[in-house]
């Protein structure tokens, strides 16, 4: 039998759209802002509940639509934004498909409610069409509740709700930072996350990521007939081997554009390594008719007419701006620390100052001697003594013998040691991480992290969804040590941190884990913990180059003795290399 053929319902053919339009909470907060910003809104709110899964609200105080006109907002290729083919040419809008609301109201329990200043009331139509009379303020309101709750399969595709909100934050943040004029207020879970006033660019940059990060950024400016190019590049220290904040906002519109990115990341070539990212934020403004935003479904992409002429001017406008500028970058000076990352152990008497270049450091004659005293076939007393005085006892823990008498630390950062079989060499580093990592990863099992609680707490401005982030993480992070509150603004204060680390190191060890997680998807609570262990074990770890008291290199080996899996490090890179007695004679050619 042939099948017969049929027109598609009208619903069915908006739910089939959809698929291209809406792809998850963040797309459908795209398309909503961008109606409120044409709508010439001066202040949005937004509402999220459970990373927009149950819940996306947007309200603005727009122009908003009449009663007459308000059905044919959820209808398909109805829009108030153009007429025909030519007007896109001239178009300055961010919408001009007329398919968003129909395709979103499709696939959610959905209402956009509408109050302009010419009516005496604000109507609202929900998702079958229905219109009734709303109280509501001057402005428009579009609630979106259960997304995809009508197409099961589309929705198995959501991802946690922490990973949807992350998505939606950086939709939300790039508009943002395009329309600084704009109020922008923002909830999650009742709870706000944001109010960023209007203001200017450069301050709005310092309310979104940060007064920190605002403060290492240099101008760009450049002004041609074709177009115009406003914004910041990052201080060459801000590169990392991870993009992070790159944004090019063209015509108010944030779009990718890989090419151009290359534009930008030329112009910082010797200047960082390679493989490195530098941050920017770029406002291009260009004739709408150079530019084609119709090229993809949800217009995050474009086709410029003038496409290397465009590059070009982005290359010399920040080949500029880095021309101008001193670049070296200022060194924080850290002040010496007194506590010791291993378990304390009375140090030799004259023992060196803790020198700040590795090559300055030399052995004293007293290492040299405790190094020497150590070359007998037995462990010394001295060596059982610290091996028994600071291990403590745990007997569930398994101690492998290592079997290893410590001689001298070279070159800052290899152990040298010798074991029955000939010399051993310790990675000071590697092995020091496998040791944190191990520890790390009982205590969050046990949840008995050891803490230190710090006399003055520390203070760390970051991003607002830098800051949701590691407060998302905050009970990750307590199970190994660190205790986090909020502390009003963008700023978050560490109460306490993990007794092995260094209070200098806190703030460069939270900041790099908050670029870990934002790099990935980390869905689950174990994939999480393990950024925040491995992290927290690299930084907290004794470091390459970092002069070493022979108490401590006991120390260390005693740590190494109680950890398994010792012999490489979390990244699989080994902790220690052997070069036997065997291999010296065939070195030596004693032997074949
Ligand atoms: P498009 O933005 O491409 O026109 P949409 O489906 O997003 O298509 O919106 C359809 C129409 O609904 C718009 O053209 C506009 O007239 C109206 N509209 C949508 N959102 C708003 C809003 N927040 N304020 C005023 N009018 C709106
Ligand atoms: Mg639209």
């Amino acid at each position: 039998m042939t099948a017969k053929i049929q027109k598609l319902d009208e619903k069915v053919i908006n739910q089939i759209a959809a698929g291209e339009v809406v792809e998850r909470p963040a797309s459908v907060i795209k398309e909503l802002l961008e109606n409120a910003i044409d709508a010439g809104a001066t202040q949005v709110t937004i509402e999220l509940e459970q990373g927009g899964k149950t819940l996306i609200k947007v309200i603005d105080n727009g122009s908003g639509v009449t009663e007459d006109q308000i059905a044919l907002t959820i209808e398909r290729h109805a829009t108030s934004k153009i007429r025909n083919l030519h007007d896109l040419e001239t178009d300055t809008t961010l919408g001009f498909r007329g398919e968003a609301l129909a395709s979103i109201s499709s696939v959610s329990d959905f209402e956009f409610a509408s109050y302009p200043e010419s009516q005496n009331s604000g109507y609202a139509i929900d998702s079958n069409g229905e219109i009734q009379i709303k109280a509501m303020p001057y402005g428009t309101q579009v609630t979106v509740k259960h997304l995809f709750y009508n197409t099961p399969a589309r929705e198995k595709f959501l991802k946690t709700d922490s990973t949807e909100y992350k998505n939606c934050l950086e939709i939300i943040e790039s508009y943002c930072l395009s329309y600084p004029e704009v109020n922008f207020a923002l909830s999650h879970n009742s709870r706000q996350v944001f109010n960023y006033q209007a203001t200017d660019r450069k301050s709005r940059v310092t309310q979104v990521l940060g007064q920190d990060f605002a403060s290492k950024l240099l101008p760009v400016h450049y002004e041609g007939q074709e177009l115009s190019i406003e914004g910041f590049v990052g201080l060459p220290e801000l590169a990392k081997s991870k993009a992070y904040s790159q944004y090019f906002l063209v015509n108010g519109r944030q779009i990718k554009a890989h090419y151009f990115t290359h534009a930008v990341q030329k112009a910082y070539e010797t200047r960082i390594f390679p493989n490195e990212k530098i941050p920017f934020i770029l406002w291009i403004n260009i004739a709408p008719a150079d530019v084609d935003m119709n090229v993809h479904p949800r217009k995050e992409e474009a086709r410029f007419h003038y496409q290397s002429m465009v590059y070009a001017k982005i290359l010399k406008a920040v080949r500029h701006t880095l021309g101008q500028n001193t670049l070296t970058p200022e060194i924080k000076l850290q002040q010496p620390s007194v506590e010791s990352f291993l378990p304390s152990q009375p140090t030799l008497t004259n023992n060196p100052s803790t020198p700040q270049h590795r090559s300055s450091y030399k052995p004293s004659k007293s290492e040299s001697k405790a190094a020497f005293d150590l070359f007998k076939p037995e462990f010394s007393d001295r060596t059982k003594q610290s091996l028994t005085e600071h291990r403590p006892v745990e007997p569930q823990i398994k101690v492998t013998e290592l079997n290893l008498k410590p001689l001298s630390q070279i070159d800052n950062s290899y152990i040298l040691c010798l074991s029955p079989e000939g010399l051993t060499i310790i990675d000071q580093h590697a092995a020091h991480e496998r040791v944190l990592y191990a520890k790390f990863k009982a205590e969050a099992k046990l949840k008995k992290p050891s803490s230190q609680k710090l006399l003055v707490p520390i203070q760390i401005e970051l991003s607002n969804s830098e800051k949701e982030l590691l407060l998302e993480n905050a009970q990750v992070l307590e199970s190994i040590g660190f205790d986090i509150e909020e502390f009003g603004g963008q700023t978050i204060s560490i109460q306490s941190m993990p007794s092995k680390f260094k209070q200098s190191e806190v703030e460069d060890t939270i900041r790099g884990l908050v670029d870990d997680l934002k790099s990935g998807d980390f869905d689950s609570l174990e994939a999480r913990e393990e950024v925040v262990i491995n992290y927290a074990a690299c930084r907290g770890a004794i470091k390459f180059g970092q002069p070493l008291t022979m108490d401590e290199i006991y120390a260390l080996i005693a740590e190494m003795e109680q950890t398994e899996g010792i012999y490489s490090c979390p990244h699989g890179r080994p902790t220690m290399i052997k070069l036997t007695y065997n291999d010296l004679e065939k070195q030596f050619k004693r032997k074949k």
